[in-house]
């Protein structure tokens, strides 16, 4: 009998333990800092990650301002930083408005206002992560069906804004063409100087990335293959992906 209360102890003891370091663990992959391995792609002139984390107040007030829809507020299955907004590219890039009302808007800090035009802004960089799939690549036309793709938010339940409308009638027109979406829809005031098509080895032509790219992620939605080849990489600058690389 002694025997079965000292195991049922140890049961409760180690059982208790594991739960107690699970918590632990949960709390600690869960903690804010932990948001720095995962580099969401944070609105224009978002401050540094720790500090934005500390200075955010979660109002909303750049989203409610944002006429792309592009911004978003984190919930509680991202893990951490819920309520913090964010702008997931492959969904909705950033259209790098003239004058920045995200920042205007923002009342904490946490999106600095020395951010006012589009070149003050630096959420990333973009990066041919897939050329394999790059269909400019492989002389591929644009697919049937790509404005299908781009008038999503047409059709769902919510205001559509006229600059979103004008976005969606740019794009029409592309299917059965070369893709160049990506060079012709960055919203920088020169966006030659972020991004061009230039000629490539197989005959085709493939994004080329320059150091005015302000990682705004408008290349990533619009990329029309299924996975998009083209990504932006928050708070990772020209300098650390293409000039620093294998240093
Ligand atoms: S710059 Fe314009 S499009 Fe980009 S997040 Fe701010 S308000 Fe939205
Ligand atoms: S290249 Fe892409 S991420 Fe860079 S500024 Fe242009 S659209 Fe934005
Ligand atoms: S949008 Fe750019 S990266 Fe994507 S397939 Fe077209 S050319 Fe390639």
């Amino acid at each position: 009998m002694a025997k079965v209360q000292t195991d049922r102890r140890d049961f409760m003891k180690y059982s208790t333990l594991g739960v107690f370091t699970a918590a632990i663990g949960g709390a600690v992959a869960l903690s804010p800092y932990s948001l720095q391995a995962e580099n969401r792609l944070r609105p224009p002139g978002a401050v540094d990650e720790k500090e934005f984390l500390g200075l955010c107040i979660k109002c909303g007030q750049c989203l409610q301002v944002c006429p792309y829809h592009s911004i978003k507020l984190a919930d509680f299955t991202m893990g951490h930083g819920v309520g913090t907004p964010y702008i997931d590219a492959t969904e909705r890039g950033c259209y790098a408005c003239s004058a920045v009302p995200c920042v205007l808007a923002c009342p904490s800090g946490a999106l600095d206002h020395h951010c006012e035009k589009p070149e003050d802004i630096h959420m990333g960089i973009a990066v041919l992560e897939s050329p394999e799939r790059c269909i400019a690549m492989s002389n591929t036309p644009v697919p049937e069906g790509y404005n299908i793709k781009m008038k999503r938010f047409t059709d769902a339940q919510r205001n559509v804004t006229e600059l979103e409308r004008e976005l969606i009638e740019r794009l029409e027109g592309y299917e059965g063409k070369q893709c160049t979406l990506c060079a012709d829809v960055c919203p920088i005031p020169n966006p030659l100087s972020a991004i061009a098509m230039v000629p490539d080895a197989n005959g085709g032509k493939r994004p080329e990335i320059y150091d005015a790219c302000i990682g705004c992620g408008a290349c990533e939605e619009v990329c029309p293959t299924s996975v998009p080849s083209i990504v932006v990489k928050s708070r990772v600058s020209y300098e650390d992906q293409y000039e620093n690389a294998g240093v």
